[in-house]
């Protein structure tokens, strides 16, 4: 399972493929994408192998600069295309890829319900989208803290909303993420392998840690908002 993201000047579906080739030794069964097309969510995903997912990819023309992109390990829910994350709102502007399990996602499911979302996936995910869209009033980053505090579990998550088609949000508890630091781009990545072709600088995210990312700027900070300076850690090693 796997997460890559990516914001800036090439095309983001290639940056994106690569990435998640990259991360397949991680072992997956389904992967996706979502990338901002124009001033349109697209999201593309299926069951079985990336190479799957490319061919798909080949029979649209995306001029994407902005996307995030998913190996899946189905946990909660079995291998299928409607499973496969990316996951969205019902207005299917809010996008996010999650590697983790939510332990306690039936009890917010239900909540939800009764707030009168729907769901259409089994995933302990879905949950995801749909609480940072109830929580959104014009800050995407305010919203995803707020919506992190409601899950229990284990997530790396990578959010992408029209609204804020300038950035991503990356979070870290429990499952791997780092985000990989460019000139005019920036990347998010379950591991290094997956930005090493790009870049060598890289902030390793900790337990507790999510970030703002731009193109031209990345802020981290804690899950309450407070700003936290990062030592930039050089790979010097190739693959
Ligand atoms: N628990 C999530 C699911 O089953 C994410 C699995 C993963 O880490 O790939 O969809």
């Amino acid at each position: 399972c796997g997460i890559v993201g990516y914001i800036g000047d090439k095309k983001s579906i290639d940056v994106l493929t690569r990435g998640l080739e990259k991360l397949e030794y991680r072992g997956y069964d389904s992967a996706g994408i979502a990338v901002v097309n124009k001033d349109e969510m697209k999201i593309v995903k299926c069951k079985g192998r990336l190479k799957n997912l490319e061919e798909n990819l080949e029979e649209i023309s995306i001029d994407s600069h902005v996307g995030i992109g998913h190996t899946r390990w189905a946990t909660h829910g079995e291998p299928s295309d409607v499973n496969s994350h990316p996951h969205v709102n019902h207005k299917g502007n809010i996008a996010v890829v999650h590697n983790g399990i939510i332990e306690n996602y039936l009890e917010i499911k239900e909540e939800l319900k009764k707030s009168g979302y729907s769901f259409v996936s089994e995933t302990d995910t879905e949950v995801i989208p749909y609480l940072i869209d109830m929580y959104y009033d014009g800050d995407l980053k305010k919203a995803v803290m707020k919506a992190i505090k409601k899950l229990k579990g284990a997530f790396a998550l990578g959010v992408l909303s029209l609204d804020e088609k300038d950035k991503l949000i990356a979070v870290r508890k429990d499952s791997p993420l780092i985000i990989g630091l460019g000139e005019g781009e920036n990347f998010i990545a379950s591991d290094i392998p997956a930005v090493i072709d790009w870049t060598k600088d890289i902030y390793i995210l900790e337990n507790g840690e999510m970030a703002e990312i731009t193109k031209d700027h990345v802020s981290i900070m804690d899950f309450e908002g407070n700003p936290i300076q990062k030592k930039v850690y050089k790979v010097t090693w190739d693959i």
